[in-house]
């Protein structure tokens, strides 16, 4: 394949997967910069989980071509695998462990892979705090509560201060606070150019975190593009509403500036409450993903999410 630029961390191209008959994946491709962080979205069975255990290097692939900091996954070796992090779910055959002596005992594996540009292990007290489990450094894992082993399960992903960091719907069990925590951390580690790859269901989450949001549908990539940019494509309607005299009044429009000039010309001192809104992500993805499950067929679906959408890719 193409040489990938010192730049890119993930490569994926005309990606296939296969179990038996039943086709997953049918050519995915994308790509994601060093510190960009890339959120895949889709329904159940969507094929996300899939898609991230192949580029993990757990899962080998039907066909196309992937690299994952120009490597491919199924040729991976222990230095490659050090450079990426992984959260996987709770560690509770670890139970007797404390939490501080875990990660120590972890990080460890990972200071051999230590170079010039990413000084490894973390720090384990700094990693502590960073998850917000300093009160808990001490603590044997089978006393924490179930929000406080995710942490830990993050804090295990990240010891060896991955380049790469795949989490797979990493704030499930999370009260809003420790959400709120995680999500600094994750814009944390794409400061520090970090490279994040993850899956969730929360479109309140994906919006928050997500450089750029992926959706998968039918085995394949049916939008691509920042929450925003999502919204636009969609909505050709903005949606403006005011009061006057006490009365709300709603109307769609496709030039929201033109009719708030003439409305307020026309009202000018009547009018309170001016709002013009876009459809939020979540109404944009239930659009789109109701297509695709709506029996329309995929190849349809697309078609027509296409014809909505001005200069929007779509992988086939
Ligand atoms: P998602 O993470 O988007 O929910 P998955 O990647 O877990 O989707 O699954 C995609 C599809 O592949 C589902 O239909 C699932 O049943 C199927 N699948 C996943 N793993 C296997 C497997 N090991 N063997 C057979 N089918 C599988």
């Amino acid at each position: 394949m193409a040489a990938t630029s010192e730049d890119t961390a993930i490569d994926v191209r005309d990606l296939r997967m296969r179990y038996g008959t039943n086709e997953v994946l049918s050519g995915v491709t994308f790509s994601a910069r060093r510190g960009e962080v890339v959120v895949l979205l889709g329904p159940n069975g969507a094929g996300k989980t899939t898609t991230v255990e192949i580029l993990e290097g757990f899962r080998g692939r039907s066909a196309g071509e992937v690299s994952v900091l120009g490597v491919d996954p199924t040729h991976g070796d222990e230095a490659w695998r050090a450079r990426l992090g992984v959260v996987l779910q709770s560690w509770r055959d670890h139970g007797k462990w404390r939490v501080r002596e875990l990660l120590r005992h972890l990080g460890a594996y990972y200071a051999p892979y230590s170079t010039e540009r990413t000084r490894r292990p973390w720090d384990v007290d700094e990693l502590v705090a960073a998850v917000g489990l300093s009160e808990h450094a001490d603590a044997k894992i089978m006393r924490l509560s179930g929000g406080q082993r995710r942490r830990l399960d993050v804090a295990i992903g990240i010891v060896g201060c991955p380049e790469v960091l795949f989490l797979d719907e990493p704030t499930a069990g999370f009260d809003p606070h420790a959400r709120r925590e995680f999500h600094d951390l994750v814009h944390r580690l794409a400061d520090e150019d970090t490279t994040i790859l993850l899956t969730t269901h929360d479109l309140d989450e994906a919006e928050k975190l997500a450089d750029r949001i992926i959706v998968l549908a039918g085995g394949r990539i049916i939008a691509d593009g920042s929450a925003d940019e999502l919204s636009r494509r969609m909505s050709t309607d903005a949606e403006v509403r005011w009061t006057r005299d006490g009365e709300r009044f709603v109307h769609a429009t496709q030039d929201a500036t033109a009719f708030v000039r003439d409305l307020l010309v026309r009202h000018d001192s009547g009018i309170s409450d001016l709002e013009v809104r876009r459809a939020s992500l979540e109404e944009t993805y239930m659009k789109l993903v109701q297509r695709v499950e709506s029996g329309l067929g995929d190849e349809e679906a697309v078609r027509a999410f296409l014809r909505e959408t001005a200069n929007q890719e779509v992988t086939r």
